[in-house]
């Protein structure tokens, strides 16, 4: 049998690159081994143009929210499902220095239609810490994932179009015009396997800074949220007394274990939110495919044109892969150049430096 791709993981980089490969006409075989705690099964799936500390523009996100709001609306229409829930994310402020640092900010035109209001004041609320204010947050929400990821696999399989096993690297065959895989043939295989792309011997030489990050659910009584809220960690109402807490990141013990410690401290994060009690329902851990420069890694192997990769979404990756799938789509059929900050050539030199040391 014969393909023009086969990818590798069908996580959301895998799940989004194979949607926009079919779009393009192009014949796709997926293999997935589904990981409940794999990173786009626990994330949140928040979207947030505001980054960081420091409250910056999220990068390139001008670019990135039109054609995510594009793409997950056109699948809740295919899928009839409510995927994409815009919400406003309102920003608690904590200290004056941080209504201040907003206040001049938030006059900057780049800024337009992102930030709704700055609030110095908000009322008293009964729910909710907000006596500081804070800024509400337009064009932000939380796509459903692990919703997405089910009916794009169910799809996927009524056509045949899955394989639910794990991929065996050493029975790939490298051709001059491709690869072959247990008898299937295709023109190129694009690895989208999210932290365990770190270990594949193809890409092992990127610089993978991977993190750990858990998350809890909590209900809270007769509490229906009007916003997602931000101080410290997000609070995102899923409906019906329902709310997903995030998240902690951990670089020094990268490991599925949840922890005592993470549960705490989203705890204690989230009371300095919430003034009512609640109640944890569940603790989930993922571990993030992140990278040194918090860049994707986007790209074909230096040498074996045939294989590529789709990875490094960190912790945006729910913004940011519908627009990288369909540039990355216009590269790899040769229409187009990639962005330079996520091509993986910008690696070049570990790439060389690997090589010169085997
Ligand atoms: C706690 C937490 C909260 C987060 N919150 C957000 C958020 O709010 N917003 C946001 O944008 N991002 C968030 N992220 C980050 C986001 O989850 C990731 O950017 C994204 O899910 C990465 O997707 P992926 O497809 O690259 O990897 P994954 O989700 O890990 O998927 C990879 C898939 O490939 C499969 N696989 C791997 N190797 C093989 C193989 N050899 N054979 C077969 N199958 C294979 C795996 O089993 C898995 O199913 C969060 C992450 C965590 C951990």
């Amino acid at each position: 049998m014969n393909y023009d791709y086969l990818v590798v993981g069908h996580g959301l980089a895998g799940a989004i690159l194979t949607c926009f490969l079919e779009k393009s006409g192009k014949t796709v075989l997926v293999f997935d081994v589904p990981k409940a705690n794999a990173a786009s099964r626990v994330a949140a799936g928040l979207i947030n143009p505001v980054a960081g500390k420091r409250f910056a523009k999220s990068w390139q996100v001008d670019a990135f929210l039109p054609a995510a709001a594009a793409f997950y609306q056109e699948m809740e229409a295919r899928y009839q499902t409510p995927l994409f829930h815009r919400k406003p994310i309102l920003k608690l402020f904590s200290t004056p220095e941080e209504q201040n640092n907003w206040m001049g900010k938030s006059t900057n035109s780049a800024w337009d239609g992102y930030i709704e209001t700055t609030h110095l004041q908000l009322p008293p609320s009964e729910y909710v810490h907000q006596e500081l204010g804070g800024l509400l947050i337009q064009q932000g929400g939380y796509v459903a994932l692990r919703t997405f990821l089910q009916r794009r696999e169910e799809d996927l399989q009524q056509r045949g179009l899955l394989r639910l096993d794990a991929f065996d690297l050493a029975q790939v065959e490298l051709l001059p015009e491709g690869v072959r895989y247990q008898g299937v043939q295709a023109r190129k295989i694009i690895f989208c396997e999210g932290a365990r792309g770190a270990q594949n011997p193809f890409f092992s030489w990127l610089p993978f800074s991977l993190n750990k990050g858990e998350i809890l659910d909590i209900n809270v009584p007769d509490f229906e949220a009007p916003y997602i809220y931000n101080k410290a960690v997000y609070v995102v109402p899923l409906g019906q007394s329902q709310y997903r807490i995030g998240a902690t990141y951990n670089w020094r013990e990268v490991n599925e274990q949840p922890t005592q410690e993470a549960r705490e401290e989203l705890t204690s994060k989230t009371q300095d939110i919430l003034k009512k009690p609640f109640t944890v329902t569940a603790q989930y851990v993922g571990i993030r495919p992140a990278v040194r420069d918090r860049k994707p890694l986007v790209g074909l192997h230096p040498v074996h044109r045939q294989v590529a990769i789709f990875n490094g979404m960190g912790s945006k990756g729910v913004l940011m892969a519908p627009l990288l799938a369909q540039q990355f789509i216009a590269a790899l059929e040769q229409e187009a150049l990639l962005w330079p900050e996520v091509d993986i050539a910008r690696y070049q030199s570990l790439f060389s430096a690997s090589t010169s040391n085997t």
